[in-house]
């Protein structure tokens, strides 16, 4: 690492709140799935910032509609209209098959704006009796970092010393549908749930869950939310993973990929009666909808679309998990993924998958331990064949290497 490296480092270090424990690697450029360090090192980005980037790093159409908007107009507030809003809610609205639209920032924003507009429903359409509604969530849930959030987070490290937390959640098993009937009471507004747990490690849910889920919630009149923050936009090879399902849910949340990794936009998605219970002054947010953010989700949801980006993480997720599935490696446990959401699992003898995450950095590619002992594996949804087997290479060399 150069002097400046290093002081970049020490100076972070200094002055920023030690939230993070980022890999050593100091970014200044990236261009569809490549980045490049301060010393020009390239590495194949293997995380999309957690999937805000599955059109590319800087892609030139969302670039082009950023600056161009940025030009003109960038922030009114709701208190004014803007020529944007109109135009994102028809075609989010199209893309997605919903009815209404609320445009928030942050992915923990739209899902505490989910939550407070499932309560309100459950209050005023269903009668639920005045602050009684409760909304089942799943364990190993990420949904984000608000207070309201990591209240029903079942991660200490998530939740440790920032309590007290609001009431009105309750925990069940994922994947398990007679938990949830069992969970169901009268006063049940929402089941909230990730078609796909990212941040746990890629888990998915045994085939079939999800048709159980949407039958007891239709039949509980439970709205079900589920949280597409990550997987939904062609992540995992389909616009949204309910797809998968053959399912439909009556609240989405979207986020990340929105944006294409310009800006923070986030939207959540539902029928007409949910949303529809928010009058003016009820909920908001300085930002949410404005027109800078309204004309760069416009173009990030046009390239995905235009240039195949759904189809190419089907086809190159399926290359990618046969990839790892046939890396003979004692060091995996498990392979795992959908699309280009994957994960593999290490057995907890390898040792932890930061490791293997910085052996990776020395061989050009940047991925993200997470939960000890997984690394996860999300590139941008332009890769291509010849990428794809490059990397194989390096994950198979990175894995069958003798750490101890
Ligand atoms: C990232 C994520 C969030 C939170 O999004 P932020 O933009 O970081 O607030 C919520 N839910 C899921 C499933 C996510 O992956």
């Amino acid at each position: 690492m150069s002097a400046s490296v290093i002081d970049l480092l020490a100076t972070e270090a200094r002055f920023g709140a030690n939230n993070y424990a980022p890999i050593g690697v100091v970014l200044s450029r990236g261009e569809g799935v490549w980045v490049w360090d301060t010393e020009g090192n390239r590495y194949l980005d293997c995380l999309s910032a957690y999937s805000a980037v599955s059109q590319g790093h800087c892609h030139p159409k969302i670039l082009a509609a950023m600056v161009e908007q940025a030009h003109r107009l960038t922030l009114t507030s709701r208190a004014f209209h803007n020529d944007q809003l109109a135009l994102f809610y028809e075609e989010i609205a199209a893309l997605t098959g919903s009815h209404k639209v609320l445009p928030m920032n942050s992915g923990a924003e739209a899902v505490e704006s989910a939550i407070k507009s499932v309560r309100k429903w459950g209050y005023e359409v269903k009668g639920v009796p005045d602050g009684e509604a409760e909304i089942i969530v799943c364990a190993d849930n990420f949904h984000g970092r608000t207070l309201g959030v990591v209240g029903f987070s079942t991660d200490a490290e998530t939740r440790g010393h920032f309590g007290p937390f609001a009431p009105g959640f309750k925990i069940i098993p994922f994947g398990d549908a007679t938990a949830l009937e069992q969970a169901i009471t009268p006063n049940t507004v929402a089941f909230l749930v990730e078609p796909i747990q990212g941040e746990a490690g890629v888990i998915i849910p045994p085939a079939g869950y999800f048709t159980e889920v949407r039958e007891l919630c239709t039949a509980n009149n439970v709205m079900l939310v589920l949280d597409e923050i990550q997987t939904g936009l062609g992540r995992t090879g389909k616009l949204l993973a309910e797809q998968h399902e053959g399912i439909e849910a009556d609240v989405t949340l979207l986020g990340k990929a929105l944006s294409g990794g310009f800006y923070p936009v986030s939207a959540v998605l539902s029928n007409n009666d949910v949303l529809g219970t928010l009058r003016p002054g009820q909920h908001g947010s300085t930002f949410g909808g404005n027109p800078l953010a309204c004309a760069v989700a416009r173009a990030a949801m046009r390239v995905l679309v235009e240039e195949g980006m759904i189809e190419n993480a089907a086809t190159q997720g399926a290359r990618f998990l046969q990839g790892l599935k046939d890396i003979r490696a004692n060091t995996i446990r498990e392979v795992r993924g959908r699309g280009l959401m994957l994960a593999v699992e290490l057995h907890p003898e390898a040792g932890r998958a930061r490791r293997y995450c910085e052996a990776l950095q020395g061989k050009g590619i940047l991925a993200k331990d997470t939960h000890e002992h997984t690394i996860r594996i999300a590139p941008p949804l332009v890769i291509t064949s010849d990428q794809v087997d490059w990397a194989l290479e390096q994950f198979a060399t990175v894995l069958t290497q003798d750490f101890s």
